[in-house]
């Protein structure tokens, strides 16, 4: 028998455990704990144990230890003939139309029929605005008929020319243009159309880019006017961003020429370039189900501009968000998308390469329809809310692990669900009234 009483009981503790495992009441010194108080010890030990395990194991980074894969080249390129936009540009008797459906002519019927409806950002639409649409209508024509400011090109050519980092000062220069983030990355033929498509006058050069480089840059969508989708203030911010894409590309353009280098502005109807993939591949955000770049930070609140140059960059790694993964499980941005254009199953093959894929006539026509260029799949996606320290906290615990990612989605669904209800323009009957009752 092991004594016991009398002994200290810091020294004890061993003695105490293997008498209790025999004869649980045996060997009892008044002064140590009682068997219940030890049993509720244990208990706790054992569930603190477990839930340090666990939150171990929820939180471990087990994403950041695979490596990061930009997107996979497809092995055939696009024809930019053959993208909606250009499609939809044709006009009956010219002969790019004639040379168009004489190649394709199993999508004639559809376009035809596309092309009837009402025009663009035009009365007749649902969500026409008579004063955001035609804003919307300014913003891409001063597009159209933009040239760079020569003051600010002779200064931001100084600048080039200073001597420093050419990298960091042309980054410098495009965010200081007003783009929230700059990536780069090698130039890959596999994201180059073929030949030109968009407009009548330019339809079928060949496009011969041999830039070493792409600077691709982002430009956020205000959140307010995306919780509007589909309405006219969707469209009205799209043109105001895409107008800036201009801007930024074209001067940033002329600035890197004026300096002796070679560069090429690419903005929006005036793309030589397929940007997403690109995008991903300079580390700007991955694509998701909606076929739209996701940034960190912006979701995909975010309209893109890109420079092709010979100047010499630093290359952007890719990045890894978890949208992968997180698009297979969330599906929000199909299931909502009202002219079911979106993939709500697995990714198809195209071109060679597992990606996402849209029904472009669906979507296209339902822009027609709507009168604007619709949103609903930018603005739900999850990966779109607020810039707040409390999303971008959530979205670098996305980036983990795939179960923080089922718990992220169930969350998501939770508080802000996964039926997308347009926030309603308030009339300007409304604002008067409101004014009036002093609310
Ligand atoms: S809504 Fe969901 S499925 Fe669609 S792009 Fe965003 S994360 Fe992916
Ligand atoms: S823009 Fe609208 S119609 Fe087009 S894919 Fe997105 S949700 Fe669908």
């Amino acid at each position: 028998m092991i004594p016991h009483a009398g002994v200290p009981r810091q020294e004890n503790n061993t003695a105490c455990i293997l008498l209790r495992l025999q004869d649980p009441g045996a060997g009892r010194n008044p002064d140590w704990p009682r068997p219940e108080a030890g049993g509720r010890l244990e208990a706790m030990s054992t569930v603190l144990i477990v839930t340090a395990g666990a939150l171990v194991c929820l939180f471990f980074p087990l994403d950041p230890l695979r490596r990061r894969r930009g997107p996979a080249e497809p092995d055939e390129r696009v024809d930019e003939r053959e993208v909606m936009f250009s499609r939809i540009n044709r006009s009956g008797g010219t002969p790019a139309y004639d040379d168009f459906y004489a190649r394709r002519p199993e999508w004639k019927a559809t376009d035809d029929r596309i092309r009837a409806m009402t025009p663009f950002l035009k009365p007749g639409a649902t969500h026409y605005d008579p004063v955001l649409s035609a804003e919307a209508e300014r913003h891409f024509e001063a597009i159209e008929t933009f040239e760079p400011d020569r003051d600010q090109v002779d200064r931001l050519t100084a600048e080039l020319c200073a001597g420093g980092d050419p990298d960091r000062t042309v980054r410098s220069i495009i965010t200081g243009l007003g783009a929230v983030a700059v990536g780069c990355t090698p130039l890959r033929k596999a994201w180059v159309y073929t030949h030109k498509g968009r407009f009548d006058d330019e339809y079928g050069t060949p496009i011969d880019l041999d830039h070493p480089a792409v600077i691709l840059f982002l430009l956020e969508m205000e959140f307010k006017a995306m919780r509007r989708a589909p309405q006219a203030e969707v469209v009205r911010e799209s043109a105001r961003q895409y107008r800036r894409g201009a801007v930024i590309a074209r001067t940033v353009a002329a600035a890197l020429q004026q300096s002796g280098w070679q560069a090429k502005a690419h903005y929006d109807a005036h793309w030589d370039l397929i940007l997403p993939p690109l995008a991903a591949a300079a580390g700007l955000g991955e694509v998701g189900r909606n076929n739209i770049l996701i940034a960190d930070r912006y979701g995909s609140r975010v309209r893109l501009g890109a420079v092709t140059t010979d100047l010499p960059v630093r290359y952007d790694r890719p990045v890894h968000l978890g949208v992968d993964h997180f698009c297979r499980i969330c599906r929000k941005c199909a299931e909502n998308c009202p002219a079911h254009a979106l993939e709500t199953g697995a990714r198809p093959v195209d071109r060679g390469v597992e990606k996402w894929t849209t029904a472009v006539e669906r979507c296209y026509a339902y822009w027609r329809q709507v009168g604007t260029d619709c949103g609903i799949c930018m603005a739900i996606c999850p990966f779109s809310h607020r810039d707040t320290w409390f999303h971008n906290l959530v979205r670098a615990i996305i980036k983990l692990n795939p179960w923080l990612r089922h718990i992220a989605r169930l969350c998501d669904d939770l508080v802000y669900g996964r039926e997308w209800t347009s926030r309603r323009k308030e009339t300007d009957h409304a604002r008067v009234q409101r004014h009036r009752s002093g609310r």
